[in-house]
């Protein structure tokens, strides 16, 4: 990217302006130190200032770098961005570590490690999800499975049906299909904290919302699973569903033991480190975003951690309501924070009942 002109550059620094961190680095001739633009240390004289399009320019012209704002590193974080953008770009063709790295301009190990800090997955977990992305979009359009597998850049397509299963938790045709060819047999109670839809296939437990009333909730369990076969079912038909769903109620509505039952969750390889990070979180446990993005070896990650929570399908089983704010604030509900608070004050009333 360009230098911007000096007068501009100059603004910037005044206004301590973080938008052109990454822009321009400037020099403090008197010192021999180099600055990002956001640099909390007092502007020096005009006369005295020299502007670099980054540190190796600075470096250089015999310039080192502050202490204080630490100028590359607000660079690092700008060529990790880059290189994500290259992978979407290219998740088509083989990656090597070692290209990405060299264009990160980092070491692999090193690379490898600051960029699951900023992203929360590795560099091959991103391009794989974008190859998945690709081919769940191509299938949806109604390509040709073959094609569309080859298409979103994998080698062949028994590589892509373990994956596929894993991510879609399907084949590839099925997905297609939109999950037809799937049987969910779902069932609505009334519980303490309004209606409870609750879904599961012959995994496990795929779906549970609370909302106000069957025709919404059944609508939305119908926009996750378009064409599978949804199958409303009394108790005698899935004695194993009215078993889970009568378990839950229990546990919202009487404060029974939180119910163990098995889930079929689907979701990208970062949902998924979520979701079963919450599993193992005690009852009555909070933990901030910023805490579970640490956790997850992902500190910079704390907006797909807060996506990932939204995203969640299974309430209660896969507790996000245990996730607040980093100030203790209660953050978002998917079902509303009125039950989010109603589910912790009984955890910690049961917590302190123990
Ligand atoms: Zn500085």
């Amino acid at each position: 990217m360009a230098l911007p002109p000096p007068a501009e550059c100059l603004a910037a620094l005044r206004a301590r302006d973080r938008a052109y961190d990454g822009r321009f680095v400037y020099g403090v001739i008197t010192t021999g130190v180099f600055c990002r633009p956001s640099c909390g240390a007092r502007p020096p004289r005009e006369e005295h200032l020299r502007y670099f399009a980054d540190g190796e320019a600075a470096r250089a012209a015999g310039f080192r770098p502050c202490k204080r704002c630490r100028p590359e590193q607000a660079a690092e974080h700008e060529r990790l961005e880059a290189t994500a953008r290259f992978i979407e770009r290219h998740a088509d063709r083989p990656l090597p570590l070692a290209e990405l790295a060299a264009q990160a301009g980092l070491s692999p190990t090193h690379f490898q490690r600051r960029f699951r800090a900023r992203f929360g997955v590795s560099p091959r977990q991103m391009q794989d999800a974008v190859r998945m992305r690709t081919l769940k979009s191509a299938l949806r359009q109604g390509a040709a499975v073959t094609d569309a597998i080859y298409a979103a850049g994998y080698g062949s397509p028994s590589r892509v049906y373990g994956e596929a299963a894993r991510h879609l938790g399907m084949t590839p045709k099925a997905y297609r299909e939109g999950g037809a060819g799937e049987r969910i047999v779902w069932a609505v109670r009334q519980t303490a904290l309004g209606s409870l839809l609750m879904a599961a296939t012959d995994r496990g437990v795929c779906f549970a919302q609370f909302g106000d009333g069957i025709e919404p909730l059944h609508a939305q369990l119908r926009a996750e699973f378009p064409n599978a076969e949804l199958v409303r079912s009394d108790a005698e038909h899935s004695p194993a569903l009215d078993a889970w769903i009568a378990a839950l109620d229990a546990h919202v509505s009487r404060g029974m033991p939180r119910p163990d039952v098995p889930l079929d969750l689907r979701g990208t390889a970062f949902q998924m480190r979520v979701w079963r990070f919450l599993l193992g979180l005690e009852e009555g446990q909070v933990i901030s975003y910023g805490e579970l993005a640490r956790a997850l070896d992902a500190p910079s990650a704390q907006r797909a951690v807060a996506a990932a929570c939204g995203a969640n399908r299974v309430a209660v089983l896969v507790p996000c309501h245990r996730v607040l704010r980093g100030d203790g604030a209660l953050g978002g509900y998917r079902w509303g924070l009125a039950r989010k608070r109603a589910l912790l004050d009984d955890e910690r009333a049961r917590r302190r009942g123990a």
